[in-house]
């Protein structure tokens, strides 16, 4: 038998949103418990949202002061944005302005792995004292009129006035509530490959999207740079089976096959 803790909120998810929402509960001094389905220090796999627009910056410095800055200082900004089609350039912008490490201004953006921008969103929740469960995964929910029961995997049962679900894409508060995950699906299919940068060869830091890339067999591609490190992302033709594009082999073929951006 588990046993039963009572809280005002629970966060479920320790990703970036439960993250954000159990810094935000603690900042505005409402109790709170964040829980999390794997253990602590889980591998996060990819380098997934990797971009914090200047909006973004400014909510998360006004939540926790000091937190919009470190993002800012600890990613990167890509200053050029340049477009291709079929090979022809038709569009470049210099934006000129690569400043990250102004203490005054928040910059119009950042761009770090969504591992790292989770360490430096972690760091500030332990340092206000947020409070996690790692490795307890919510099972069961239960709705009524005094608030929710939740039930973990572990058989232990928080109870509360609220529950925030940020348990990701397959979320069982959502599923638990009867709730549909709305909004549209695209049907394309992209190949996303994360390369680390070769610091005695850093390449330009310059976004470059090219429309029908001649050397992919017209495919669209797009390079953005983060801090550390390159994201690639292939969008495959309707007739293209995802696992030929797949795996560091296939990577390495792509490589050779394109002479760069
Ligand atoms: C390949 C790829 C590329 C991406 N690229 C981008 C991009 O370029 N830009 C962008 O903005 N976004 C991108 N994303 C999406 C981005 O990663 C997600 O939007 C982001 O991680 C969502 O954060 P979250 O906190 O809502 O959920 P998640 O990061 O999914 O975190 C959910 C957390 O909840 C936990 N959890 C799940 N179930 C339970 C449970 N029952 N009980 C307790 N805990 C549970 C999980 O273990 C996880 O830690 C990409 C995603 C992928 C997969």
């Amino acid at each position: 038998m588990g046993e039963t803790k009572k809280t005002d909120v629970v966060v479920v998810g320790a990703g970036p949103v439960g993250l954000v929402a159990g810094l935000a509960l603690k900042e505005k001094g409402i109790s709170s418990v964040v829980i999390e389905a794997e253990p602590y220090g889980r591998p996060r796999a990819g380098s997934r949202a990797i971009y914090l627009h200047n909006a973004t910056l400014k909510l998360l410095e006004e939540t926790s002061k000091g937190l919009g800055f470190t993002l800012a200082r600890n990613g990167i900004i890509w200053p050029v944005k340049r477009t291709l089609y079929k090979g022809k350039q038709v569009y470049v912008r210099n934006y000129g302005v690569t400043d990250n490490k102004d203490p005054h201004h928040l910059p119009h953006f950042t761009s770090l792995h969504q591992h790292e921008i989770e360490k430096y969103l972690y760091e500030a929740c332990v340092h206000a004292g947020v409070e996690f469960v790692w490795g307890e995964p919510v099972q069961t929910m239960d709705i009524s009129k005094s608030g929710v029961r939740l039930v973990t995997e572990n058989g232990n049962v928080w109870e509360a006035e609220y529950v925030i679900g940020c348990d990701g894409a397959r979320s069982v508060v959502r599923e638990q509530a009867g709730l549909r995950f709305e909004g549209p699906r695209t049907a394309d299919t992209f190949i996303v490959v994360d390369v680390k940068e070769d610091p005695d060869n850093p390449l330009p830091l310059e976004r470059t999207f090219h429309y029908q890339h001649p050397a992919m067999g017209g495919r669209n591609v797009m390079f953005v740079p983060f801090k550390d490190g390159w994201r690639i992302d292939l969008q495959l033709l309707s007739s293209d089976k995802p696992e030929d594009y797949m795996g560091v082999e296939n990577v390495k073929k792509m490589d050779a096959e394109s002479d760069g951006p």
